[in-house]
């Protein structure tokens, strides 16, 4: 059986043969050509499919990491905010950990596939009358005073378990490409990939992408009221935001936005043009690649972060297909077939 990540990568990951592992096989994701794209673009493009991990989001590159600390660590129950993934994978590891798990949502404001995989998992999902940013603040001051592990992005295991993604696609490609490409919500993702490149010893360029709606790296300030189509970057305080620019900086990349709309372009151009159904933060890096160029670049990497089934709301306003109704009538066929 292939091993999961912490198994595989263990030389570069805190954990020793005595620790005990909570894995459901993540990681080993397919690095995909994308011929469509890479003929719009005028450069070699792979995708980087996360969605292909247990709970269809790379957050389970990081939570098999700070699950595995968390049982070692004697801890009963893991908390997270969460626009929806990070909840989905932390719910689904410690229902394997046998761990209690607690989530802080947006009230409202997360894709319905995501929440069915938290409470299918037995979370309790808390309703915030508040944005993400609210939500993150109010966990990290509850796990600091209650014996509850934080398993956001802000702990340091999630960073160890997603930079593996890197490793990976060095492995895929046999060297690192020329650029990434990758949305950008809390900005651990793109730190977690810069640390895997460097400890490589690559070095890539990084470009990284927010909604317009919710840039404040872009900006250069904190944003008080996100507002994006791509609920799992509607996040207007990153807390690993300053590792995000440095990561950008050191590698000669950018953050840049893009705006829903080219976003919900991007998202149907996958689907029909590259038959993959991603969900719109993903599209965010397509967005960008296609809005600001390959920038020299032979080799590109896009990280599809998500998979597109978990948000079906936005999926049924934006898709590009059709619903013909019909009579049970050979003529009606022909006619809703080929009319
Ligand atoms: C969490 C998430 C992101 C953003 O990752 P950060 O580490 O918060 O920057 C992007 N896309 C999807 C699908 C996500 O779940």
């Amino acid at each position: 059986m292939r091993p999961g990540l912490i198994e595989r990568y263990r030389d570069h990951l805190p954990f020793g043969p005595q620790d005990t592992l909570v894995t459901l096989l993540e990681g080993g994701t397919p690095l995909l050509r994308a011929p469509m794209l890479s003929e719009r673009v005028g450069a070699e493009v792979c995708l980087k499919l996360e969605g292909a991990n247990p709970t269809g989001s790379f957050k389970d590159r990081g939570m098999t990491c700070a699950v595995s600390a968390a049982v070692r660590e004697g801890a009963e129950a893991v908390i997270c905010a969460s626009t929806g993934n990070t909840a989905a994978s932390a719910a689904a590891y410690a229902a394997r950990a046998g761990l209690r798990c607690a989530v802080l949502v947006p009230d409202g404001k997360i894709a319905m596939g995501k929440l069915a995989q938290t409470l299918m998992h037995g979370g309790r999902v808390i309703a915030l009358q508040g944005n993400f940013d609210k939500a993150l603040q109010m966990v990290r001051e509850l796990a600091d005073t209650h014996p509850i592990a934080l398993v956001n992005s802000v702990n340091e295991f999630r960073i160890e378990g997603q930079k593996t993604a890197a490793f990976e696609v060095i492995e895929d490609l046999d060297g690192a490409p020329d650029v990434l490409c990758i949305p950008v919500g809390n900005a651990g993702n793109i730190t977690a990939y810069w640390r895997g490149f460097t400890e490589m010893g690559t070095a890539p360029r990084m470009f990284g992408f927010q909604a317009e709606g919710a840039a404040p790296l872009v900006l250069g300030h904190p944003v008080e009221h996100p507002e994006t189509v791509a609920s799992a970057i509607r996040i207007g305080k990153p807390a690993r935001g300053d590792q995000a620019l440095q990561a950008v900086r050191e590698s000669g990349g950018a953050i840049r936005a893009v705006s829903d709309a080219e976003i919900l372009d991007a998202y149907r151009f996958m689907a029909v043009k590259e038959g993959m159904f991603f969900e719109p933060a993903s599209a965010a890096a397509v967005a960008g690649l296609l809005k600001y160029g390959h920038d020299g670049a032979k080799r590109v990497v896009c990280v599809m972060t998500g998979r597109g089934i978990k948000d079906q709301q936005t999926a049924m306003e934006h898709h590009a297909g059709s619903i013909i109704p019909c009579e049970p009538d050979m003529d009606a066929l022909v006619e809703a077939v080929l009319g």
